[in-house]
C-alpha cells in the first residue's frame, strides 16, 4: 500500500493566531546579506511556525521557544544597520512573520518611521495571498505594511532551487501594495525566473 506524503498543514481562517502562540523570540538577525530579497538587507528571523512544511530550510525556528526573546536593543541595532546608504531594506522571515505580527509589527512601524518608503520591506510567510485575506486584523496590518511578499508552504514536489528568492514553484512574489489596491494578487514586476 503506497503512503501519502505528509504535507504541511492548512489552518482555517484565523484558527493560528500571534496572541495566542507568539512568544515574541527572535531566532536570528542578520545584518547585510544579500540573499533575502533584492539589494543588501538586514533580516530578522522571528520563532515560531505551525505550517511544519515537510524539507523546511529552518526546522529549528519552528518552535516559539527557540533563539532569543525580541528587545529594544536589537530593535536600535536594525535601525542603525539600516542607515547604512546601500541597505535597501529589512526582511522579516521565520518561522512566520504573520504569527509573530507584535514583533514584527513594531518593528515595521519604527522602520516606516525613521525611514519612511526611502527603504522597503519584505516578508515570507507560509500564508498564501488569499488566506491571508481572510485573517486576523494584525495578519492584515502587518501586511498593509510590507512592499514585497513572498507567500505559500514549502512544497518539497514543487522544489526548484532555480527560482528567485523561493525554495518552490507555488510560492509567489507579490508586489503588495498595488494588491491590495487592485484586490487582486499582481506579481513582482522583476521577477526573471
Ligand atoms: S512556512 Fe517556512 S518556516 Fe514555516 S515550516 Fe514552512 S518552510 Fe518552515
Amino acid at each position: 500500500m503506497s503512503q501519502r506524503k505528509r504535507q504541511p498543514n492548512n489552518p482555517k481562517p484565523k484558527e493560528w493566531l500571534a496572541d495566542d502562540l507568539s512568544l515574541q523570540y527572535i531566532a536570528d538577525y542578520k545584518p547585510f546579506n544579500f540573499v533575502d530579497g533584492e539589494g543588501i538587507r538586514c533580516s530578522i528571523y522571528v520563532s515560531g511556525c505551525n505550517f511544519h512544511c515537510p524539507g523546511c530550510y529552518n526546522v529549528a525556528s519552528q518552535n516559539f521557544h527557540y533563539g532569543q526573546p525580541y528587545s529594544k536593543d536589537l530593535e536600535d541595532q536594525i535601525i542603525e544597520d539600516m542607515k547604512a546608504d546601500y541597505v535597501q531594506g529589512l526582511t522579516l522571515l521565520g518561522g512566520e512573520p504573520f504569527l509573530n505580527t507584535q514583533v514584527c509589527l513594531q518593528l515595521c512601524k519604527r522602520v516606516r518611521k525613521e525611514f519612511g518608503n526611502n527603504k522597503d520591506i519584505w516578508s515570507w510567510s507560509g500564508y498564501r495571498w488569499e488566506e491571508l485575506m481572510k485573517e486576523s486584523y494584525d495578519k492584515l496590518k502587518l501586511l498593509s505594511m510590507i512592499d514585497i511578499l513572498v507567500d505559500g508552504r514549502f512544497m518539497e514536489d514543487k522544489k526548484d532551487l532555480t527560482l528567485q528568492f523561493r525554495g518552490s514553484s507555488n510560492q509567489r512574489i507579490i508586489n503588495v501594495p498595488k494588491s491590495l489596491e487592485q484586490d487582486k494578487v499582481v506579481i513582482w514586476d522583476k521577477l526573471v525566473h
